[in-house]
């Protein structure tokens, strides 16, 4: 959707506040008394009373909105910029744009919108073929062993390396022309890994493929028991020159995302790692939605049960 026609369809407060009721309406509120699910609607407070209980619930309760102060407006817009825009938009590039200025609640109204594409996309499994590698990504090691922030030193002195997993679903196609066989990407996840053993490797993959999915891999001792989790495993001898022929889908998303990141942002916490990967394969894995992303975004939102 471009900015004019966005702004045509939303164009205030209310007509968002409204549509976001129509959406919440449809996807079901449930009384967090009685966990009824039938409702009425009261006007002029704008609120949903259960019919059972007469228990209330405000229209941000319970969805990725619950105790912001920003408007949904602002939410409704930053959900459209983070969804129309190719490459992703910065925290600060987005109070800007919204005009606000407190950049903590823009970043933090990001980082949850963020949590909700990642939980979106946890409700899904790869399978079939699946290529499979790990990615370093650049990041900022910011919290000391006891959960503290720690002070960033100068340099490089407090950068390091965070190990992601990168799974593609691929599937083969013919060319109908030739008659060859070539493989083309479906859908993507990345898990950020606390470290490379395989039992960490195998943890993930059993979260995020169907025990049917035959997967290829490199070499790496890692991937060995990959075999208790899935269907099939192949490992392939890559040598290092020749990752992005083998294993082409998932070198192709770690260089996009790492260069995404790096556009964005100027550093990364390696805290939030994952929250930027969702962003990146969300808009990846929904790249023929067009339009529609928006609209789906918003139900990401509003069916997220917000417990933060
Ligand atoms: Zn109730």
């Amino acid at each position: 959707m471009k900015l004019i026609d966005f702004f045509k369809r939303y164009p205030d407060e209310q007509s968002c506040r409204d549509y976001f009721r129509e959406q919440r309406q449809k996807e079901g509120i449930i009384c967090r008394n009685c966990k009824g699910t039938s409702h009425c609607w009261m006007k002029t407070i704008e609120q949903f009373q259960c019919k059972e209980c007469r228990t209330r619930t405000t229209l941000r309760s319970g969805t990725v909105m619950e105790s912001s102060n920003l408007s949904f407006s602002d939410w409704f817009t930053a959900m459209h910029l983070m969804t129309s825009t190719k490459k992703g938009i910065s925290a600060k590039e987005m109070q800007r744009q919204l005009g606000r200025k407190r950049y903590e609640a823009v970043w933090y109204m990001m980082q949850k919108i963020r949590v909700a594409m990642g939980a979106r996309d946890e409700r899904y499994e790869l399978s079939g073929f699946t290529e499979m590698d790990e990615g370093f990504f650049k990041t900022v090691d910011s919290t000391t062993k006891g959960g503290k922030k720690k002070k960033l030193k100068r340099g490089r002195g407090s950068e390091k390396q965070s190990p992601v997993l990168v799974m593609a679903e691929t599937e083969k196609v013919k060319d109908p022309k030739n008659h060859r066989l070539s493989s083309r990407c479906k859908y993507f996840k990345m898990r950020v890994m606390p470290d490379l053993t395989y039992k960490t490797i195998n943890r993930i993959v059993k979260d995020s493929l169907s025990p049917e999915t035959k997967v290829k891999t490199d070499s790496y001792s890692s991937y060995n028991k990959l075999n208790e989790v899935v269907k099939k495993h192949v490992a392939k001898i890559v040598p290092s020159d020749q990752a992005g022929t083998e294993l082409p889908w998932v070198h192709i998303a770690i260089s996009n995302a790492k260069r995404n990141l790096l556009n964005n942002f100027h550093h990364v916490d390696d805290t939030y790692l994952q929250n930027y990967l969702d962003e990146f394969t969300y808009r990846l894995n929904r790249r023929y939605f067009g339009e529609k992303l928006f609209g789906r975004l918003l139900i990401a939102c509003i069916s997220y049960c917000w417990t933060f």
